[in-house]
């Protein structure tokens, strides 16, 4: 099989007028850049980067997809994915192989590895081997733009839905109106459904240390980014000052970022974003490191290619979603959702 085509389609999404926010920034959206792979055997592979900010994002990866990595792809077989994706965070490394490029690097690897997938007639978990058929999955509704009734409501209907745990936004000027935010929350949902807590890297390492005990007394599952993402020494402290699991990851980039937190102990929960750690290749090197460190994989996002890769891992803890659409595809049972059965990332 040869690589014979790419195309790089640009989605424009207008900046909705009610943008969620958290203790960082606010998400408008701005759309996202869709690459479809074809090869000679007639098989095509997709890839997407979506972005919740940034309005120029999609024209400037677009554009990046097309003079500096496409070029590398052509005439190439998908079967050297890995090989693949070397070269592509070699050709990048002059000028930064984080951020834009690798999202492109991102969609790619995504739209080759479901040409292998495709090909062969399988999902991509059975070429990697399967753990699990089910994975436990949370809602992420609590937005900080949601005052507290809104929240509720928000939080209600995903437990309606079937899901057992809520994550939500902290991260407010002070720790007795975070302490009031989950407050609020397990009001509405009750003893029996599990609350995160997420600051979004907005606070100083003894700030955190403080409301994670407070988040501890509360009986919250984990505390995600509480400080600046690549703060390792502070993370390390945090991780040694806590009980409530530090969950941090969506913000590092490759697996050799993922290496130096595992090795500091500086993350009890790894939590990987599919653009920002490199596509497939690199969740999987992340999912499986982190698992020979015994610290569970939650992913960064959901869609079928997390849920893919969290089907190959023995420390797969959950999938992140939102409410579901009346028009998923995923259906929960006792709080978990399937894994996907069509060929490469299809949902069937
Ligand atoms: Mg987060």
């Amino acid at each position: 099989m040869r690589i014979t085509h790419v195309d790089v389609q640009i989605r424009r999404q207008p900046a909705s007028p009610t943008p969620k926010r958290d203790a960082l920034q606010s998400l408008p959206g701005s759309g996202s850049v869709r690459v479809e792979v074809t090869t000679d055997t007639g098989i095509t592979g997709l890839g997407e980067a979506g972005f919740g900010r940034i309005a120029g994002g999609p024209d400037a990866l677009a554009s990046l997809i097309e003079h500096e990595l496409k070029p590398l792809l052509m005439g190439q077989d998908p079967a050297f994915v890995r090989g693949l994706h070397q070269v592509m965070l070699a050709e990048t490394e002059y000028h930064g192989s984080q951020g834009l490029a690798m999202f492109g690097i991102a969609a790619l690897d995504t739209a080759i590895w479901d040409c292998l997938g495709k090909g062969l007639g399988v999902p991509c978990w059975q070429l990697w081997g399967g753990v699990h058929s089910r994975i436990p999955a949370y809602a992420m509704v609590g937005w900080l733009n949601y005052d507290n009734e809104e929240v509720q409501v928000i939080c209600r209907q995903a437990v309606a839905q079937g899901f057992r745990a809520v994550k939500i936004k902290v991260g407010y000027p002070t720790l007795a109106e975070d302490v009031q935010r989950v407050a609020v929350v397990r009001k509405a949902v009750g003893e029996n459904i599990g609350i995160m807590v997420d600051a979004n890297q907005a606070l100083t390492t003894a700030e955190a240390v403080r409301r994670g005990r407070a988040f501890e007394e509360m009986g919250c599952l984990w505390w995600e980014e509480p400080i600046p993402a690549d703060d390792i020494d502070g993370y390390a402290e945090l991780a040694r000052a806590l009980d409530i699991p530090i969950a941090t990851g969506e913000n590092l980039y490759t697996a050799a970022d993922f290496a130096r937190f595992l090795r500091r102990d500086a993350v009890d929960i790894v939590q990987p974003d599919l653009r920002r750690a490199g596509g497939p290749t690199a969740l999987l090197q992340i999912g499986t490191m982190a698992a020979a460190f015994r610290r569970p994989y939650a992913s960064h996002g959901g869609g079928p290619v997390q849920l893919n890769i969290m089907a190959c891992l023995s420390n797969a803890l959950y999938l992140e979603t939102g409410l579901l659409a009346p028009d998923s595809p995923l259906q929960l049972e006792e709080g978990t959702v399937q894994i996907p059965q069509g060929p490469g990332f299809g949902w069937n």
